[in-house]
């Protein structure tokens, strides 16, 4: 055996103990908060009532707070609040300052740094509604925004401009004139549930929003965008699955960056949604420091499907102003994408995608598969790097002319 091989071996055996250390379920503990009650903790209003939203509060429950995090604190005031459940926090490394749950929700500095190549509505979100808080840029399927609240807030929201109102958008959802849109639209039978958080909604008024959304013949498919599961698992009660189930078919699109933030509490939530017959898929957002290398994104997807979670997207950071300190490059995204297609279950592989900036879309991005293309023939690489070829079949089907960039229209 070379010596090279011997490296190899005992390289693979560190990260298959790492991999195995990130799969596991950890239970999230209660650290300063040891005295309160279990019936207080698992309420989830105790956990919004109990959140940490200021300054002091950090310091005290931080011991460890940076200069960058104090002055991304101080910043955060008028960009995007600080709020984090208890229960999540409590995921945070104190000891390690790069901990990946303290990047998501705790503010740096960056936050401040704009670059004229960023924006505060990245996807031309509002340049695309018809009206207000309803955003239909796809022919089937419109994104309704019904609240601009969330449980805590993701310091790369792309909808940082309405979400949490410190910048002052001042978001008030007109769901009647959202519904009458849809209900006038028969083109729309697809709509997705998002904001801010509709989970946090009380039962009553999801199910008042939601059958009005069923009572519309020509919806066929609703979904709920929700970072609930993994921001406060508590909210996921019995009676909230229970009011769920009666719209099926109904989806939901969890939000979840790391194996870490996939705890016993959150394994147990999703397990609770998936038993009340709902299917649901991840989105990941591809973040430096966070999920930005292959181990780390593969013991996540691989411990999605523990949850009974597809892995649905995995998202290039969009553009928001003062989220360069959090975005890992194209490359590595599809670096990452190249180590999971063929070298773990297929359903583990989510689509990497970048919502082209101004308001294009979600526009799928992939690792080069296909070498060369004809008439006759595909050149193929199969995960491996390995070289194959499969005979075009005699259809009929035209010769596709490659759309070249002077034909394609450039925004
Ligand atoms: C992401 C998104 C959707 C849903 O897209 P899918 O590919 O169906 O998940 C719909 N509308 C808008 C505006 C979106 O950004
Ligand atoms: S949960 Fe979603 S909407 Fe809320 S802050 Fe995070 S990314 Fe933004």
């Amino acid at each position: 055996m070379s010596s090279h091989s011997i490296v190899a071996k005992a390289g693979s055996q560190a990260d298959s103990a790492k991999l195995n250390a990130l799969k596991a379920f950890h239970s999230a503990g209660r650290g300063f908060w040891s005295n309160v009650s279990d019936t207080d903790w698992n309420d989830w209003k105790w956990q919004l009532r109990n959140r940490i939203t200021s300054l002091a509060q950090l310091q005290k429950f931080l011991p460890t707070l940076t200069p960058e995090e104090h002055a991304g604190a101080l910043f955060a005031a008028n960009k995007l609040s600080v709020a984090i459940t208890p229960y999540f926090f409590n995921l945070i490394d104190a000891a390690d300052e790069n901990c990946p749950i303290r990047w998501q929700v705790i503010p740096r500095g960056g936050e401040a740094n704009t670059a004229p190549w960023e924006m505060s509505d990245p996807c031309g979100e509002d340049s695309h509604s018809p009206v207000p808080g309803l955003v239909h840029r796809y022919p089937d399927r419109v994104l309704m925004l019904v609240t601009d609240r969330c449980a805590s807030y993701c310091r790369y929201c792309t909808r940082s401009r309405l979400v949490s109102n410190a910048s002052g958008y001042d978001f008030h959802p007109e769901f009647d004139r959202q519904i009458d849109y849809i209900a006038g639209n028969k083109a729309v039978r697809d709509v997705l549930l998002s904001g801010g958080d509709p989970l946090l909604f009380n039962d009553e008024k999801l199910e008042y929003l939601l059958a009005r959304l069923r009572a519309i013949p020509h919806l066929e498919f609703i979904r709920i965008g929700t970072r609930i599961p993994i921001f406060l698992p508590q909210r996921i009660t019995p009676e909230l699955c229970a009011t769920l189930k009666k719209f099926h078919p109904l989806f939901v699109s969890i939000h979840s960056n790391h194996p870490r933030e996939l705890t016993t509490e959150v394994r147990d939530a999703l397990g609770r949604l998936a038993d009340a017959g709902i299917p649901m898929g991840n989105q990941s957002v591809l973040l430096r420091h966070v999920n930005d290398d292959p181990l780390t994104m593969r013991a996540h997807v691989q411990k999605l499907l523990l949850c009974r979670v597809k892995p649905y997207y995995l998202y290039q950071c969009d553009l928001i102003s003062g989220s360069a300190h959090l975005r890992a490059s194209v490359r590595k995204g599809l670096e990452i994408m190249q180590e999971l297609r063929g070298h773990t279950t297929g359903y583990a592989v989510p689509q990497y995608v970048i919502d082209a900036p101004g308001g294009g879309g979600k526009v799928p991005i992939n690792p080069e598969y296909v070498l060369s293309h004809n008439n006759d023939r595909i050149v193929l690489r199969n995960f491996e790097g390995k070289i194959f070829e499969y005979p075009e079949a005699r259809d009929g089907t035209p010769t596709k002319k490659a759309l070249k960039v002077e034909e394609a229209e450039y925004v």
